[in-house]
């Protein structure tokens, strides 16, 4: 008998997660490495944000909250909701969790039977697959091209549905390709989805603040979506809070119900502190934040125009987040300084070792042609790692 169960034997480590702990370790051996492989914010969380933190502590913060978060949070998200989303929840609707992760892990959770097909338009966020498996899932990858802007089309959409189609779960703004999707492209998507009522969507919005285009949009905002869309947030991007780990769903309550349920089997209510101080986050405008973002498009803009200039590199413009993730292809097959480069797994980690730049592979993206460069990271960081990375690849 073996000591692992198959279930963690069959998944994948995080590919984010294993190579920011590469890059550390790498550090930690004296080696000079710009890490720009985790999609983590690199500001302080505000300062009105922590001051809240502390005051919660100051007043005696230190009971298990309710499961699905404090009622007072609560309404802090259903008030966000409206204000940012157009969204109408009730108390009963929301669950907060240990970050969108979790919120997303207990979606998997409670919905999904063995053999249900969940559709992931590639490149998907890198844990949407292991998490689907982790549950009996079953992931259906629908892959796009930077033709597209790496967007599903709603006729991809429409030929990837089967009798076993239980969910659709996207990012938009998306990690890792930074696009997103217009309304009008939204709605195009649901026009097909509503055919198919049993189906439901998980829209993961965690970087609905960092967008650089004409705004962001919910599919839930639609009548005809929003009993069936689950739609998913989170405060670790827009308010640089990644080691906070706060995130939260609004839903129809059934789910949100289950949702609570398995929550309070497996971890109960989310860091307590940590809740109070997003209380604090939520109702503020999010104009409190959008220093950040101003400077995140700065950076957006100068690491394209570098990356413009390499030959070999073919990035879309990302409209959101933080990520380009440009496609690679042109690499497979040569040799550089001796090493042969077969695939973007091979690419990233030449990059490592010989630009001592961290990067991530885009199979754990399901997209084996790209790679993802996180530009959280300093001006003065990005320049470097660009360079570097030229007279590797030169
Ligand atoms: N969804 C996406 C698209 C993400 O990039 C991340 C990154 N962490 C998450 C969910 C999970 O976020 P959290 O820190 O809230 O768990
Ligand atoms: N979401 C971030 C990323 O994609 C954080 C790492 C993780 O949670 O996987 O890099």
């Amino acid at each position: 008998m073996s000591l692992l169960s198959d279930r963690i034997l069959n998944m994948s480590t995080s590919a984010t997660l294993a190579m920011a702990a590469k890059a550390r370790e790498l550090r930690g051996e004296g080696k000079d490495i710009i890490g720009l492989s985790l999609g983590e914010p690199d500001f302080n969380t505000p300062d009105f944000i922590k001051e809240a933190a502390i005051q919660a502590i100051n007043d005696n913060y230190n009971s298990y909250s309710p499961v699905d978060g404090y009622a007072e949070l609560k309404e802090a998200i259903i008030t966000k909701f409206k204000r940012d989303n157009n969204l109408t929840y009730t108390l009963p609707q929301i669950v907060v969790s240990t970050g969108a992760k979790q919120a997303l892990a207990n979606i998997a959770g409670i919905m999904l039977n063995k053999g249900d097909e969940v559709i992931l338009p590639c490149p998907y966020w890198v844990s949407y697959s292991d998490i689907v498996k982790l549950n009996d899932g079953v992931p259906v990858e629908v892959k796009t091209s930077i033709d597209t802007d790496f967007k599903m089309t709603p006729e991809q959409l429409e030929a990837a549905i089967t009798p076993k189609t239980k969910m659709m779960w996207f990012s938009s703004p998306c990690n890792p390709s930074g696009s997103v999707y217009s309304k009008a492209e939204l709605r195009a998507l649901a026009d097909v989805l509503v055919k198919y009522p049993n189906i439901y969507v998980v829209s993961d919005e965690i970087y609905e603040h960092i967008n650089y285009g004409e705004g962001h949009a919910s599919i839930a905002e639609f009548d005809d979506m929003y009993n069936n869309t689950i739609t998913v947030n989170g405060v670790s991007k827009a308010f640089a809070m990644t080691g906070w780990r706060i995130g939260y769903i609004g839903a129809p309550e059934k789910i949100a119900r289950a949702c609570n349920k398995l929550q309070g089997q497996m971890t109960s209510g989310a860091n307590c502190i940590a809740q109070r101080a997003v209380i604090t986050a939520l109702n503020e405008s999010p104009s409190r934040v959008q220093f950040m973002i101003d400077e995140f498009k700065v950076r957006r803009d100068l690491i394209l125009g570098l990356l413009n200039d390499i030959e070999g590199f073919n990035s879309n413009t990302p409209e959101g987040a933080f990520y380009v993730f440009p496609d690679v292809s042109y690499f497979f097959g040569k040799t550089l300084r001796g090493t042969t480069i077969n695939n973007a797994t091979d690419f990233s980690l030449y990059l490592l070792e010989e630009a001592l730049v961290a990067t991530v592979t885009g199979e754990a993206f399901g997209n084996p042609n790209c790679i993802r460069i996180s530009y959280a990271a300093s001006q003065d960081q990005i320049i470097e790692a660009i360079k570097r990375i030229k007279e590797a690849v030169s």
